[in-house]
């Protein structure tokens, strides 16, 4: 049975992954993750007594640990998601950015590499590492109707989107100069259950649940392609195991959509599917609140996803509209998830709960 060590297998897209490789799946399944504020064990609950399943609490930058954990679980193959992901807090504090997605990056590169190196010398070959990133490095489409394709050049304008760019070169450098065995993916937006509630659907689910204002940045007209989670979840394992080494696939949805009217989608689900509102509220669209844009915002991404969907066979399943009903929906359903990240207490060892 082979064995995939996931790095932030305790955030939202790693958790995805990690319940899709238990679900579907027969890997063995290492979770290596600090625990940042974004990561979350719980949203591993489902699979977490599952035998093919062990968690690690490693920081990926701490060279001595990650070397322990490669010779003690011998992975196949490492998916690399561990990382800083909200723009907002990278413009308040890019420090840690620089750390985990760059200097982490190279640590789990090194390690890997002298991994790697010493199954090649033991005639075991096979070993895979894919980095997943994100449409961001490529910056701004504002003003055209272009797609961002595999050779978009990168052009990254915020701290996290440039330390996820420098994070890609690394990765090639080590492709090219070591002919290291790896992949990368750039996704688009992701969406789906389990999202921290500092992003945008889940923020905006949440608080009109609780009769809070919705924030909207500038005049909300930034287009993002939305991707559901799952569906991001079962590329990245189609393209950890059956993608071509060096290559690097885009994967998106095909769903670009204003910020305005991804709020005003979710109010009209709460309307149908939470009609109970609080009492401060008439309509959740009256809780909609203008706010100053962020710095350097980006106006419009867009993904061509026809070589992951030609090549590997990957299409999505869910629609915009699908994803989003799924998802208000999960969050209506999952109060003690939501309760535990608002009041803090997901951060406590389970022990204590
Ligand atoms: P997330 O913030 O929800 O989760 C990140 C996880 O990494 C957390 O569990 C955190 O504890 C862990 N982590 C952070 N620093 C660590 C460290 N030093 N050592 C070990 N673990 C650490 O992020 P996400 O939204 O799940 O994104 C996962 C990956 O996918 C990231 O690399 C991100 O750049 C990329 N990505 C995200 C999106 C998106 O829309 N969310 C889109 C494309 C690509």
């Amino acid at each position: 049975m082979k064995t995939i060590l996931v790095t932030g297998g305790a955030g939202f897209i790693g958790s995805a992954v990690i319940r899709h490789l238990i679900n579907d799946t027969d890997f063995n399944v290492i979770n290596v993750d600090k625990l940042t504020y974004a990561g979350n064990l719980e949203s591993l609950n489902s699979v977490s007594n599952n035998n093919r399943y062990t968690f690690e609490q490693v920081d990926i930058c701490d060279a001595l640990e990650i070397r322990r954990v490669f010779k003690q679980h011998q992975p196949d193959i490492v998916m690399h998601l561990a990382a800083e992901s909200h723009v907002d807090r990278s413009i308040d504090g890019p420090g840690e950015f620089i750390q985990t997605n760059i200097v982490g990056t190279y640590n789990l590169l090194e390690q890997a590499r002298h991994y790697w190196t010493a199954l090649e010398q033991s005639k075991k070959t096979g070993f895979r590492f894919h980095h997943i990133s994100t449409d961001e490095v490529y910056g701004d489409l504002e003003g055209t109707d272009d797609l961002f394709t595999e050779e978009t050049p990168y052009a990254p304008s915020s701290p996290y989107s440039a330390s996820k760019a420098s994070s890609d070169h690394l990765v090639r450098a080590w492709q090219r100069t070591f002919e290291f065995p790896a992949l990368i993916t750039n996704c688009s937006n992701n969406y789906g259950p389990y999202h921290f509630p500092e992003k945008l659907i889940p923020l905006v689910i949440l608080n009109a649940l609780a009769g809070k204002p919705l924030p909207v940045y500038g005049k909300g007209n930034q287009i993002r392609d939305w991707l559901y989670v799952d569906d991001h979840a079962r590329a990245l394992v189609l393209v950890a195991t059956k993608g071509v080494l060096n290559e690097t696939y885009n994967i998106g949805g095909h769903n670009e959509m204003q910020n305005i009217d991804v709020v005003l989608n979710i109010c009209d689900l709460l309307e149908e599917l939470a009609p109970n509102k609080p009492t401060n509220v008439g309509s959740y669209k009256d809780l909609i609140t203008y706010v100053t844009d962020r710095a350097g915002h980006d106006i419009r991404y867009a993904i061509d996803a026809s070589k992951i969907q030609n090549e590997l066979g990957w299409t999505p399943q869910e629609t915009f509209k699908s994803g989003l009903r799924k998802t208000v929906q999960w969050y209506l359903n999952n109060q003690t998830w939501c309760n535990h990240v608002l009041d803090g207490s997901y951060k406590l060892p389970l022990a204590n709960k």
